[in-house]
């Protein structure tokens, strides 16, 4: 057919999802796993590091969250939400019980790893990935997504900072990927170990400030947290010769 519109045949980018919540992982006091399956559209497309927008129920308010899931599951998000700052999507997540239906719009967002085959992609030929707290989510969906999905080769480094031992979660996961996959390090550090902590302590800009790179200025970074790890993580990039196109950021707050 030649006369087809094209608006009835290319589908919207964004979409409207609604989506109950199957399965709740509350890891500590902090961070919660949401799965939601999705009801209407059943399944979603994005690309990994992307976000939704939640709607906050009897709110004008929409907050993002970024998919922690991979892109492959399709017919689910997860989301890993920081239950802190007890705002209005955070009171309305904590209080959410399984089976709720959840809405919310998506895929947004252009946080994600240059294609293989785009110019930038073929410039970074190391990746380094550096995360505090929740903006961890969009790195297990990339990593997971880099590794397991694309069988990417480039050697692949993620820091990910924490507070407290006891907020850790995630560790023997990416533990595991990195005994299976020989380009992937995994750095878990803490700010404020337990005495004999036998792993990185400190913060993540230290990594950044100490590392030696084989070749810092074909790297890749993704920074995703909170505002100031991320500018000051971009100050020592920046110092260090890395260009700007090359630190890929996501602020959190
Ligand atoms: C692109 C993007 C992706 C995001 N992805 C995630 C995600 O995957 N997981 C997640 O937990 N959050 C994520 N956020 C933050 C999220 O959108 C909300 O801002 C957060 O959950 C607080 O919402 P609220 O309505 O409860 O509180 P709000 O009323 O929005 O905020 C209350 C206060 O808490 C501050 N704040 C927000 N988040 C934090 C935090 N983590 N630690 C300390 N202070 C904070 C805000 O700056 C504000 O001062 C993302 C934000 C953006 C912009």
């Amino acid at each position: 057919m030649t006369n087809t519109p094209a608006a009835a045949t290319v589908a919207p980018r964004i979409q409207t999802f609604s989506a109950r919540l199957s399965e709740k992982q509350i890891y500590n006091d902090i961070y919660t796993l949401y799965h939601f399956e999705l009801s209407a559209p059943p399944r979603i497309a994005f690309t990994a590091g992307q976000y939704v927008l939640l709607t906050v129920p009897g709110t004008p308010y929409r907050r993002s969250y970024s998919i922690a899931s991979e892109p492959d599951l399709e017919h689910a998000i997860e989301l890993l939400v920081d239950l802190r700052p007890q705002g209005e999507a955070t009171r309305y997540l904590g209080g959410l019980e399984l089976g709720a239906e959840i809405e919310f719009m998506g895929p947004v967002g252009s946080f994600t790893v240059p294609r293989l085959d785009s110019v930038l992609g073929q410039e970074e030929s190391e990746l380094w990935f550096v995360a505090t707290g929740s903006g961890i989510a969009p790195f297990r969906s990339m990593i997971e997504d880099l590794l397991v999905d694309d069988a990417d080769t480039r050697p692949i480094t993620l820091v990910w900072g924490l507070r407290h031992a006891e907020h850790q979660f995630w560790y023997d996961e990416f533990t595991q990927l990195a005994e299976q996959h020989a380009n992937f390090t995994f750095r878990p550090m803490l700010s404020q170990p337990p005495a004999n902590w036998p792993l990185d302590s400190g913060r993540v800009t230290d990594v950044l400030l100490a590392h030696e790179f084989a070749d810092i200025s074909k790297t890749g970074f993704f920074l995703c947290g909170g505002s100031s790890m991320i500018e000051d993580s971009k100050a020592i990039l920046l110092k260090r010769g890395v260009e700007e196109k090359h630190i890929h950021l996501e602020k959190f707050f």
